[in-house]
């Protein structure tokens, strides 16, 4: 999934007259209007993917012309955070209250049409407390979008906002936005209220897949001349190669390049889901004493080979202290799989984390009960949540977590000489022992196998060549727990991470 920065966000809501703080965007200090809005102003350095930006000074408010052009430079000079592609100069307006509203995508499920969910807060981008109690979740079909009416019902169940109809008409803007521009998540936080009760967008961004573009959008999308620098990192460039060898569902992860102060608890993420990512950034946003290593996404029903190649990299940063999981709860992503996914990545990563793990979705009780049997075999503590908790709750928990001591763990051999099958998309080699089993019966990790690719025979081991391998890892699972580890998954990972 890729990133739209605000300033080219701004230009589709604008497009469908969603309200808009005035902005100019700049990318040279010579470009700036001589007739600066009045002070004070924003400047916000526009970097695809970067949240968080106020805390790493990306965005500063400026109250002298001197202030403005010596900050406009370093904003515009390549920083920790790389080059940004230029700086969105907006006016300040005084704000009488701050919500927070975002779209984004529900992949569905078998008895549930993909669709569009559409959340709204009445908390804005400050403080967590009974964030629960203020939000609206509202599905909405693609097809048939709700009418301003719709909107505005739902909105007056909603306890501590006022403007139900103007604020009525901004979602529907943004939700004409999202469909028509086919974003996977597209974000105004805050959405800011004026004295008058009108209503502004203050910042935004949006998230979406490069496939799904439209030539005629290219411009915004894809701009020439963008002058953003590659400012990678090492693991970055790992999960590219992950990206190039199994392109199959989002495999995202960018690092933060702020510096964490000393008391802020540093906590690797994976947000399986632009849903994921949004809670996340709404119950930590503006916390001080948290810091995000990472920003990850993994959805859109990627494997579990390719769900444990990025959780790898997620904990192979350096200083990490935490490492914590969560979906959004509506993500067609079978969590099962996903939980052997991690199970295998926090006993194979030579720097696992103590893990808060969030399952939510397709088998998310199937996933909580491995985790119940596999917990106090590993060697960091591990703790899981039902979807229905919200992620705040975790929060609360991290610094506890942090503090557990672990247990040594057996350093993770991996399996040597030829695999018995080699599987090329998702990539992996499955070794089968077959001394581990001697049974005549069906051993337990190929009864596992959904999709029947592998088959036991009077010979042994084989595999159906009509049926395919999807990368659960549900026969190595079954394997460890109920056989005799029979069979094992090497998933090779690239050289910085191993
Ligand atoms: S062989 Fe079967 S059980 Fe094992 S990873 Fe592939 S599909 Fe899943």
């Amino acid at each position: 999934m890729s990133a739209l920065p605000e300033y080219r966000t701004r230009i589709l809501l604008e497009r469908e007259n969603v309200p808009l703080v005035k902005g100019v965007f700049v990318t040279q200090v010579a470009e700036h209007p001589e007739d600066l809005p009045e002070m004070p102003v924003y400047l916000k350095a526009q970097i695809p993917g970067a949240t968080s930006r106020k805390s790493r000074g990306l965005v500063r408010r400026i109250d002298t012309p001197d202030e403005f052009v010596k900050n406009l430079n370093i904003l515009l000079s390549p920083g920790e955070w790389g080059l940004a592609e230029g700086v969105l100069i907006t006016e300040g307006v005084d704000l009488i209250a701050e919500y927070y509203a975002g779209c984004m995508l529900d992949f569905g499920s078998r008895d549930k049409l993909p669709g569009g969910v559409l959340l709204f807060s009445t908390e804005g981008g400050s403080g967590v407390e009974g964030r629960s109690g203020t939000l609206l979740k509202m599905d909405f079909s693609l097809l048939h979008p709700p009418a301003v009416e719709d909107i505005e019902t739902e909105l007056k169940n909603l306890e501590g906002v006022e403007e139900h109809a103007a604020v009525a008409g901004f979602l529907k803007g943004m939700i004409s936005t999202y469909i028509g521009y086919r974003l996977n998540v597209l974000e105004v936080n805050p959405l800011g209220v004026l004295k008058d009760g009108s209503i502004l967008a203050i910042d935004c961004r949006a998230e979406f897949e490069k496939s799904a573009v439209r030539k005629s959008d290219w411009d915004v999308f894809f701009p020439p001349g963008l002058r953003s620098s590659r400012d990678i990192t090492e693991l970055e460039k790992a999960v590219e190669l992950i990206n190039r060898d199994d392109p199959s569902g989002t495999g995202f992860f960018r690092q933060n390049r702020d510096t964490p102060s000393n008391e802020a608890l540093r906590v690797a993420t994976n947000l399986c889901g632009g849903g994921g990512k949004m809670l996340w950034e709404m119950t930590t946003g503006s916390r001080t004493d948290i810091f995000t290593m990472n920003e990850s996404d993994t959805s859109g029903g990627l494997s579990a080979f390719k769900s444990y190649r990025i959780l790898r990299v997620v904990l192979a940063q350096k200083d990490a202290q935490v490492l914590l999981l969560t979906g959004s709860g509506m993500a067609f992503q079978n969590q099962h799989h996903l939980a052997a996914a991690v199970w295998k990545a926090l006993r194979e990563s030579p720097t696992p984390l103590p893990s808060l793990l969030r399952f939510g979705g397709t088998d998310e009780d199937k996933a909580s009960e491995l985790f119940e049997r596999v917990s106090s075999t590993l060697p960091v503590p591990v703790r899981t949540y039902p979807a229905v908790i919200f992620p705040n709750a975790m929060v609360d928990d991290i610094r506890d977590i942090a503090g557990e001591a672990g247990k040594t763990g057996e350093i993770y051999i991996p399996p040597e000489g030829e695999p018995s099958i080699t599987v090329e998309t998702p990539p992996g080699k499955i070794y089968f022992y077959p001394e581990r089993w001697k049974k005549d019966e069906i051993p337990p990790s190929v009864a596992a196998c959904p999709t029947g690719f592998l088959k036991w025979d009077i010979s042994g081991l084989t595999t159906d060549p009509e049926a395919k391998c999807i990368g659960c890892l549900m026969c190595e699972t079954a394997a460890l727990l109920d056989g005799n580890a029979e069979i094992l998954i090497y998933l090779e990972m690239p050289e910085v991470v191993d």
